[in-house]
């Protein structure tokens, strides 16, 4: 196998490592392809598939973040077709979910001209927010199924394996094992998953509640730990219990 691979993309010519994938090949010319589920920190699952490209000879699109280039091919990253398809996937996504916390999402969009109102009769996901833990909150609703949360919770970064996918189909989502509430898992509150979330479906608790118009010092004890909350009432009480508390 050679160590080094030249192929050719949208016209220009480019040599790189053998196992680059096409994603990355391409930057290397300054040639971005969009992304949606692909995370630099994250393996690459090719989800999403907003970032296929056509590559000549293949008869359907390749997803560029987990294809490795190969010597000689030809790669297209932006024609009728491809644009197709990431209009089509964007349509899709939007019938569907709650993209307005998505602000990249939002400009891919603007570029494809994707029309939100394409599937007027879609099922919309709206299931109600999680909101088990000080931390952070769960709103699935927004949960476009990326699976950068659950990769970051297991072999990418933290081996706490926490969530996962449950359910099937349509009514795929993330969740807990069992939907035990947060605190009853494995989860050690890093905060990786809301790190990676794209679209606010994961997002810190303190954020949310300001958001949701409580004043900092509601914030402040709605976020608090039962172990704080108790230390705090505890040096907060009289020193003698309050037995001769003329009140
Ligand atoms: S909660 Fe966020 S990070 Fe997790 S799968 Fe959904 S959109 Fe992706």
């Amino acid at each position: 196998m050679t160590d080094e691979i030249t192929l050719t993309i949208d016209q220009q010519s480019v040599t790189v490592p053998a196992g680059t994938t096409i994603l990355k090949a391409a930057e290397r010319l300054g040639i971005s392809i969009p992304t949606i589920c692909y995370h630099e920190a994250c393996s690459s699952n090719a989800l999403c598939r907003i970032c296929v490209v056509e590559v000549e000879g293949a008869r359907t699109l390749i997803p560029s973040c987990v294809a490795a280039v190969s010597e000689g091919m030809q790669v297209t990253t932006n024609n009728e077709r491809v644009a197709l398809s990431r209009r089509t996937i964007l349509e899709m996504l939007t019938s569907a979910v709650d993209l307005s916390e998505s602000p990249e999402i939002q400009q891919m969009m603007l570029e494809y001209a994707a029309d939100a109102d394409r599937f007027p009769d879609a099922e919309r996901r709206d299931p109600p927010v999680y909101d088990d833990n000080p931390m952070y909150i769960r709103d699935y609703a927004k949960c476009i199924l990326c699976w950068r949360c659950v990769q970051v919770c297991a072999d990418d970064a933290q081996y706490t394996y926490a969530i996962n996918f449950s359910e099937r189909g349509y009514h795929t989502q993330i969740g807990t094992f069992f939907d035990k509430p947060m605190p009853e898992t494995t989860c050690v509150f890093c905060g990786q998953c809301v790190g990676v979330c794209p679209t606010g479906a994961l997002k810190s608790k303190r954020e949310w509640l300001m958001e949701h118009g409580y004043t900092p010092d509601e914030v402040m004890d709605m976020t608090r730990t039962e172990r704080r909350r108790r230390r705090r009432e505890q040096s907060a009480a009289p020193a003698n219990g309050g037995q001769n508390d003329p009140a």
